[in-house]
């Protein structure tokens, strides 16, 4: 079989890659391993697919070259998807802080791209390996399951090493060196944190109590949302957010109580409740079960007018840095994203194309392009894709 440009991964790039290649009059072949197309997108957003980000900007982006994913991104906005999203009367709300999901289901989101797919007359095959591939005079010789196709453009879309189980494969990192193409070391982003020792010990048993709103902190970076804790260790929102950041050895801090200026408060209800105990007084503001394992571990609990406005302070300076030691992640198999990935030194921003090799692209995931939780993935998805499609 001869296509002008064949697509390896039909997840959120390749398809817009896809589409994008298919409505300039290309010949596109998507193929992809897995038994169904756009696994990641059926099971994104809990099943609704936060597919964008109203307030996306490069930097919520993690990359060794914090520039890479300007172009693209400028070119391809969250409004162009919107775009096609109303176009196929598919229904979306914002959550919070600009993420947006289907009212319905993100099954609407990949029979949307399977439809645009079809109109573009792209070809999509599931249930196809890819063996290998060799440069060719003009282009590229892929042997998969189907047999070899001869392609005039290659285009690796597949993803990162994120819940194996889904398909995600490390053949991206394995194809970009094969071609010379340098790939930076791989961690899981967006992933709940372990808890190890007497660490695991102390708050085990609270697993499945949850703060609305913590801050956490790994240097200089900061982010405000939910926590809850796990029979291994942390998770919610602010922890897969931080993750991204953190790696073992890092200094990680939780403000427990972020929007309190807790040293005041605390010296507050020694005036107002003098006879009540520190960890009831604390139990108003966090999970009763937590304040009282905190009071147990750290501070002892005795009736407010029992401490001076010194130990208070310093036990409101405590609740704002406290440091939970992570001993890990739970790694790929329950991470949303993969970390590093192919240079983007040896591609162009504008195209995503090969320097090396004229003809070969990288996008998506498997790029080393990593954005945070809340729509900011599927974006780089979409716009890497459509860069590449409209040159492929
Ligand atoms: C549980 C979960 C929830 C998520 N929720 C969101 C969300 O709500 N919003 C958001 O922005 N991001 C979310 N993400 C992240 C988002 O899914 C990814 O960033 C995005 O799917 C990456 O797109 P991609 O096309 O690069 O890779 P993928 O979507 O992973 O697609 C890669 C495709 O390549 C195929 N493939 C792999 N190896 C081969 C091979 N050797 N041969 C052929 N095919 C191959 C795979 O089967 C797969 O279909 C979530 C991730 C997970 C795991």
């Amino acid at each position: 079989m001869k296509v002008d440009v064949l697509i390896i991964g039909a997840g959120a790039a390749g398809l817009m890659c896809a589409i994008t290649a298919g409505q300039r009059g290309r010949r596109v072949l998507v193929v992809d391993h897995a038994n169904k197309v756009g696994k990641k997108i059926l099971m994104s957003g809990g099943g609704r697919c936060n597919f964008t980000n109203l307030g996306v900007t490069p930097a919520q982006y993690l990359s060794a070259n914090p520039h890479f994913a300007k172009s693209a991104l400028a070119r391809y906005t969250p409004w162009d998807f919107i775009a096609l999203v109303e176009k196929h009367r598919i229904a979306y709300h914002e959550k919070e802080l600009g993420q947006l999901f289907c009212d319905e289901s993100s099954k609407q989101i990949v029979r949307m791209l399977l439809d645009e797919c079809t109109t573009a007359g792209v070809s999509v095959e599931a249930n196809c390996k890819v063996y290998s591939v060799r440069k060719t005079p003009d282009g590229f010789g892929v042997h998969t399951a189907r047999g070899e196709v001869r392609a005039e453009s290659l285009v690796v879309a597949s993803g990162g090493l994120s819940i194996p189980g889904m398909g995600a494969s490390g053949f991206g990192y394995e194809l970009a060196r094969q071609f010379g193409h340098a790939v930076l070391p791989t961690r899981a982003g967006l992933v709940p944190l372990t808890l190890s020792g007497r660490h695991q010990e102390h708050y085990r048993d609270l697993a499945g109590v949850a703060l609305p709103l913590v801050e956490t902190r790994v240097g200089k970076h900061s982010f405000r949302a939910g926590l809850l804790f796990t029979h291994r260790g942390l998770s919610g929102p602010a922890i897969l957010q931080i993750s991204s950041y953190w790696q073992p050895g890092r200094d990680l801090r939780i403000d427990l109580l972020p929007d309190h200026e807790a040293g005041d408060w605390l010296i507050g209800q020694r005036h107002a409740r003098p006879l009540v105990e520190l960890k009831t007084v604390l139990g108003d503001a966090l999970p009763k079960r937590l304040a009282h394992r905190l009071c147990e571990q750290w501070f002892d609990s005795r009736p407010m007018r029992q401490y001076h406005e010194g130990e208070l302070s310093r036990i409101g300076e405590a609740l704002h840095a406290w440091p939970i030691t992570a001993s890990g992640t739970e790694g790929y198999r329950t991470a949303e994203v993969t970390l590093g990935g192919v240079d983007t030194d040896g591609l162009s921003s504008g195209t995503m194309q090969s320097r090396l090799v004229p003809g070969l692209y990288f996008i998506g995931e498997v790029v080393d392009v990593t954005g945070w939780l809340g729509g900011y993935n599927f974006q780089w998805a979409w716009a890497s894709g459509r860069a590449a499609g409209e040159v492929a």
